[in-house]
């Protein structure tokens, strides 16, 4: 029995499963973790390319069902456990001693995001993550200055990794056949990232500039979140040489950084 509150839709399309390992660049030096592998139809496929794989499951039900799939493959453990709850840390160090690994996921959509925030902020030992989300979430992730779908979203991404859209899957290759696209993305964790004097007040700045996208940057930032007032915005604004009428969305990353290393504390 399906479980509709744990986002149940089973890939079942193996051209899709090899595309998503093949696209991902899976090899077998890789360490991999997949969250919610469900029946295993990934699963297995991973097993096949990569060295070994940990999968965490959050259903009961589906434990027998992965232990029948992946009888013979030998370098597959799977967890019970509830991937918001598990410490990353002790997991990582626990399974993969110390090794770079690789995240592969298709989640229900709804702690899909979530997640990445958590294993982007936690600054653990990841190469990549590649991962299933809706095709408008990745078009959001990858999307640069000056168009539609450029977001806070973009900036928090983009900050950490570099994105690329590898596979746009429709709704036919699942069971049951969800409402939405989907899209696979890999995020490759950037070596070098960009210089931002305080994480916190920068990607504050950003979250506020786009939660009132339409303004002008100058109104965007001075609201109540931010607590700074429309002159000093004004004058932040001046010695960063941008102009104040522009839009969140015609600001780069770099942009936002300038503006946030003035931020007086928040
Ligand atoms: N990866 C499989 C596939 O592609 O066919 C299953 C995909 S299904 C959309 C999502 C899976 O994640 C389900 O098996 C579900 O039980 C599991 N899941 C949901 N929430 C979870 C959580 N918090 N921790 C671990 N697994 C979870």
């Amino acid at each position: 029995k399906l479980s509709k509150s744990l986002g149940q839709n089973f890939l079942i399309d193996g051209n899709i499963v090899r595309s998503i390992v093949e696209k991902g660049g899976i090899t077998e030096k890789d360490f991999i973790l997949e969250i919610g592998p469900g029946i295993g139809t990934l699963t297995e496929e991973l097993s096949i390319k990569a060295k070994y794989v940990v999968g965490i499951e959050l259903d009961e039900a589906l434990l027998p069902i992965l232990k029948e799939t992946l009888r013979e493959r030998k370098n597959v453990e799977i967890i019970h456990g509830d991937i918001l709850k598990i410490d990353l840390e002790e997991l990582f160090h626990k399974e993969f001693k110390g090794e770079s690994i690789k995240i592969v996921a298709n989640l229900p959509y709804y702690i899909t995001t979530p997640i990445i925030g958590r294993l982007l902020e936690e600054e653990l030992n990841i190469q990549g993550i590649i991962v299933m989300i809706q095709k408008e979430v990745a078009r959001r992730m990858i999307a640069k200055t000056n168009s539609k779908d450029y977001s806070a979203l973009s900036i928090f991404v983009q900050y950490y990794t570099d994105p690329e859209i590898i596979l746009n899957v429709p709704r036919s290759v699942f069971l049951p056949k969800p409402k939405v696209d989907s899209s696979v993305i890999r995020l490759n964790l950037k070596n070098q990232k960009m210089k931002v004097e305080n994480k916190e007040i920068f990607f504050k700045v950003v979250r506020s500039a786009f939660n009132q996208r339409r303004k002008t940057i100058q109104n965007s930032l001075s609201s109540k979140e931010l607590n700074i007032s429309k002159e000093k915005i004004k004058e932040i604004l001046t010695l960063c040489n941008i102009d104040p009428q522009k839009r969140a969305e015609n600001l780069t990353a770099e942009d936002f950084a300038k503006i946030s290393s003035l931020f007086p504390p928040i």
